[in-house]
């Protein structure tokens, strides 16, 4: 889509990332971007460029699920819809297979196995061209084994004879993982203020029955684009202009397909079966169901059903794969052709390392090891004591750790521009 947009005249400018907002009076005014060539101890090199400030009437917000500059703009505005946003981590692998294996077109979708009914999530096999497929399972963030690892939970998703059927002989080509924003319409953050919209994933129009929200992102961005052309047509870009955005996001398809489907994530909050029991009464109600809206606790958060189970544990017993069918963390992160310049600032912060090497060891026997999809974080031992080892230039940017960290001292930044997955293709 970047070639055809440049075709029409607009500007690109990849390999830049947003690193802060400006704020001006009442809304924003613009974006700044993160300062390149800086080393790991935040010293500038020969390289150094400062961060440009990028100046607009209006800013668009498009970062996916958790962004960062989205995250901190809810809540400093205080945008934040009826439900807290929840999230389920993705997984995904493509392979190539010998032919005969898939049809091109095929669609499965399966839920539950092999996670138990206490968990909400699921798989896809879908048969692409060529004899290739996708595999790919989402679970959600809130089940309570602190020591639950979605990548071990994705590798054994594939020893299912009907997936080993499948792949089997067949070639890893490449990895991924990224969260998925589930909480539907009711976790919409107000999509407007003063200078600035936010779309797509973002803006929570994640279809969350369909694990679907290109579509949904693409016509966002459409309204966007007319709502800020009538804007700037009428000089006035204040938050009750642009809030033209909401009505058109009401009146148009979004609304209608995202509406029969507002509870049903909700619905799974207390397991598999009550949540099928739930999602049929939805299916028949057009989404209402038996409670409308069905609501978290304000202020819920997924990680506070993580049982108190901590204590460390002896990392060289985790899952390796067979490497052949299933695989070690490292070697799917080898796939998603993942780079960092290693010579800059960590761009995952934690705030408090004090509480990882000491409450969170015995609380919850650090998580992070356990629900990144990347082995980014390191739990060792230096000079006797507990110690936190971050191998950044791993991260494949799912966010996974910025939403399930129990105590949410794990800060995700803008890593310098251009670093990170490869996805082109997946
Ligand atoms: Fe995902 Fe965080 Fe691991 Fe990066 S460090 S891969 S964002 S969980």
């Amino acid at each position: 889509m970047g070639g055809l947009v440049e075709k029409k005249g607009v500007n690109l400018f990849t390999s830049f990332a947003g690193a802060s907002l400006i704020e001006e009076g009442p809304g924003i005014a613009g974006v700044i971007t993160e300062d390149k060539g800086v080393d790991k101890n935040g010293k500038p090199k020969d390289n150094f460029t400062p961060g440009y400030e990028l100046r607009a009437k209006v800013t668009v917000l498009a970062e996916g699920p958790r962004g960062s500059l989205t995250k901190n703009l809810v809540s400093r505005f205080k945008l934040d819809g009826l439900n807290p946003q929840a999230y389920g981590i993705g997984i995904k692998e493509l392979w190539d297979v010998p032919a005969g294996r898939i049809e091109t077109g095929f669609v499965g979708h399966t839920l539950g196995w092999p996670l138990d009914s206490s968990m909400y999530g699921g798989g896809w096999i879908y048969g692409l061209q060529q004899n290739r497929v996708s595999l790919g399972m989402v679970v959600a963030l809130e089940y309570h084994n602190p020591l639950f690892d979605p990548h071990e939970a994705f590798q054994k998703y594939k020893t299912h004879p009907h997936i080993r059927r499948i792949i089997e002989g067949g070639k890893l080509i490449r990895y991924g993982a990224k969260t998925v924003p589930y909480g539907g319409w009711y976790s919409m953050p107000r999509p407007y203020l003063d200078g600035g919209l936010i779309i797509g994933d973002s803006g929570s129009l994640l279809n969350s029955q369909r694990l679907k929200g290109i579509h949904t992102g693409i016509k966002s961005g459409m309204l966007a684009a007319e709502t800020i052309y009538e804007a700037l047509c009428a000089g006035d870009t204040s938050a009750a202009r642009l809030s033209n955005y909401s009505a058109k996001l009401e009146a148009s398809w979004i609304k209608k397909e995202l509406w029969a489907v507002r509870n049903f994530h909700q619905a799974f909050a207390h397991g598999l079966w009550s949540g099928l029991v739930h999602s049929a009464a939805q299916f028949v109600t057009g989404g209402r169901g038996f409670v409308d809206p069905m609501r978290a606790k304000p202020g819920y958060q997924e990680y506070s059903k993580l049982n108190r189970d901590g204590g460390l544990v002896d990392q060289s017993t985790r899952f390796k794969g067979d490497g052949a069918l299933t695989f070690d963390r490292l070697t799917d992160v080898y796939h998603s052709g993942t780079r960092h310049e290693e010579d800059q600032p960590c761009h995952l912060v934690v705030t408090e390392p004090n509480i990882c090497v000491d409450r969170c060891v015995r609380e919850y026997g650090n998580p992070c090891q356990y629900f990144c999809p990347a082995a980014v974080y390191e739990m060792g031992m230096e000079k006797g004591a507990p110690r936190l080892k971050i191998n950044f230039s791993n991260c494949v940017h799912c966010k996974t750790c910025d939403v399930a960290d129990p105590y949410q001292v794990i800060e995700w930044k803008v890593p310098e521009g251009g670093g990170g997955p490869n996805y082109e293709g997946m």
